[in-house]
C-alpha cells in the first residue's frame, strides 16, 4: 500500500502551526466561528488547496470545500475533512489535524497526477464547537440540510446576532439552504481527529479505528430549600438545597462508575445566594451521561432522577429537572470501519477499535452518507487545552491510514 513521502508528517506540523497562529487571543489559540480570525484561517487553507489544484468554494455557514476532480466530472466524491474553529485556549490539533490530513492525501495524488474514479473533496467545517452561539455543528448541518435557520437570530455574549455575524464574514444568510448536498453527491465521509483520550497512548498504538459515537443526556437540575441564618438556624430544621445536591453528585458517580464506556459527570454548579453566612436556599447544577450504548445511558439516566427525587424528598427540597439535550448514539458505517481497518492493518501492529465519547461532525455526516473516524493518539489524551499535543509520526501515520482508505474504497466501488 502507499504511504505518503516521509516529510508529509512535518509538513502538517508546519501547517498546524501556521493555522495556530490565527487567534483572537494575544496568548494561547482562541478562534471562534465567523470571526476576522476565522476568515484568515479560511482563506490560508483555500490558498493551499488551490495550490494542490483544486477547486475551492465557500458556502454559505463558511464551510470551505476544494475539490480533486476524479475521472469523469460528476463522480460522486469521497469527502475529506474537520472543523477549523477552536474552543477558548484550545489546543492546536483538535480540527485542524483532520483537515490538513485531507489535504495531505490529495497533495499525494496530485503530485503523481492520479485520478480516482471519485472526486476527492476536503472540507472544513466553519463550526463545530460551538463555542460562539451554544450551538452544535453548525457547519456540517448545513451540509447535511438539518441546519436550524431560527438559529440566525441568536446573539453571541457581545449581543452581535448570528445573521450580522456571518454577513460581516461575507456571507449571505438567506443561501445556507443552498450549502445542503444531495446523497448521491457524497460516496463517503472521512474524518481523522485526536483521540481526546488516554486509550491509545496507553496501548502504545499511533492510530485507532472508531466504530461509533457515544449518545449523550444534558440536564439542568435546579433543587429548593429555604435560605435563613447560619447561625440560628438548627440544623434540624433546615432545608439546605447545597447538602442536597452534594448528595446528588456524589450518587452520580457512583451510578456511572461500572458499566463499559459510561461516564457521568457535574461540571457546574450555582449556590444561591452565595454567601458564607446563609443557607443555600436554591442550587442549580449540569448532569452531563454520555454511553456507546443507549439503553446503558438511558437505564443511568432514570437512575439519576429516581435518586434525584428521593433525596428532595427526603429533605423536603422543591426539584425541576430540565433535559437540555439528548443525542442517541451513532455507529460508524460498517464497510468503512473495514476499509480502516485494513489500512491500519498495513500501517501499525495492531487494529484498535474505539468508541467517541466527544461529538464529532462525522456523527452529523453519518445523516447523509456512510462516515468514518480514524483516531490519532495524543499526549495524555488531552485536548482543549494549550497542551494538547501529537508527534509529527502519528499526524504522518494519520494521513497515511487516511489515504490507503480512500484509495482501498475507490477500488472496491469502482465500476
Ligand atoms: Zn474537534
Amino acid at each position: 500500500m502507499p504511504t505518503l513521502s516521509p516529510n508529509a508528517g512535518e509538513l502538517l506540523m508546519q501547517r498546524i502551526e501556521q493555522l495556530a497562529a490565527i487567534s483572537e487571543s494575544e496568548h494561547g489559540l482562541t478562534r471562534r466561528f465567523a470571526t476576522p480570525e476565522h476568515r484568515r484561517a479560511n482563506d490560508l487553507f483555500a490558498d493551499w488547496m488551490k495550490q494542490a489544484g483544486m477547486s475551492v468554494q465557500e458556502d454559505a455557514i463558511g464551510n470551505v470545500t476544494g475539490r480533486y476532480e476524479g475521472t469523469t466530472d460528476s463522480a460522486p466524491c469521497i469527502m475529506l475533512g474537520s472543523h477549523l474553529d477552536t474552543v477558548v485556549m484550545a489546543g492546536k490539533y483538535d480540527g485542524m489535524l483532520g483537515v490538513l490530513c485531507g489535504l495531505a492525501c490529495v497533495e499525494h495524488l496530485a503530485a503523481s497526477g492520479q485520478r480516482l474514479s471519485h472526486a476527492i473533496e476536503v472540507i472544513a467545517f466553519a463550526d463545530e464547537e460551538g463555542v460562539r452561539y451554544h450551538s452544535t455543528f453548525l457547519g456540517s448541518r448545513a451540509v447535511t440540510g438539518e441546519f436550524d435557520l431560527s438559529l440566525l437570530d441568536r446573539l453571541d455574549k457581545d449581543g452581535i446576532s448570528m445573521r450580522d455575524a456571518l454577513i460581516a464574514f461575507g456571507k449571505n444568510p438567506e443561501e445556507i439552504g443552498a450549502a445542503a448536498r444531495q446523497p448521491g453527491d457524497i460516496a463517503a465521509y472521512l474524518e481523522v481527529h485526536i483521540e481526546q483520550g488516554p486509550v491509545l497512548e496507553q496501548q502504545g498504538l499511533g492510530v485507532g479505528v472508531v466504530t461509533g459515537i457515544a449518545g449523550a443526556t444534558r440536564m439542568m437540575v435546579t433543587l429548593t430549600g429555604e435560605a435563613g441564618h447560619a447561625g440560628t438556624v438548627p440544623m434540624t430544621l433546615r432545608r439546605d438545597a447545597l447538602v442536597g445536591a452534594a448528595d446528588c453528585i456524589a450518587a452520580i458517580e457512583k451510578i456511572c462508575t461500572g458499566p463499559v464506556d459510561l461516564v457521568g459527570t457535574v461540571g457546574a454548579i450555582d449556590a444561591k445566594p452565595g454567601a458564607g453566612n446563609v443557607i443555600p436556599g436554591s442550587v442549580g447544577f449540569s448532569i452531563d451521561i454520555r454511553a456507546a450504548e443507549d439503553e446503558t445511558r438511558n437505564t443511568a439516566v432514570e437512575a439519576v432522577k429516581d435518586h434525584i427525587k428521593s433525596v428532595c424528598e427526603k429533605r423536603h427540597l422543591a426539584v425541576d429537572i430540565d433535559t437540555v439535550h439528548d443525542e442517541p448514539s451513532e455507529a460508524c458505517d460498517p464497510a468503512l470501519i473495514e476499509h480502516i481497518s485494513g489500512a491500519i492493518a498495513s500501517c501499525q501492529p495492531r487494529v484498535l477499535t474505539l468508541t467517541s465519547g466527544a461529538g464529532h461532525d462525522v456523527m452529523v455526516m453519518s445523516h447523509l452518507t456512510a462516515a468514518g473516524l480514524i483516531f490519532v493518539r495524543c499526549a495524555g489524551g488531552i485536548s482543549h487545552n494549550p497542551a494538547e499535543s501529537i508527534t509529527a509520526e502519528d499526524a504522518w501515520l494519520g494521513a497515511t491510514v487516511m489515504l490507503q482508505t480512500v484509495l482501498s474504497l475507490a477500488d472496491a466501488t469502482a465500476h
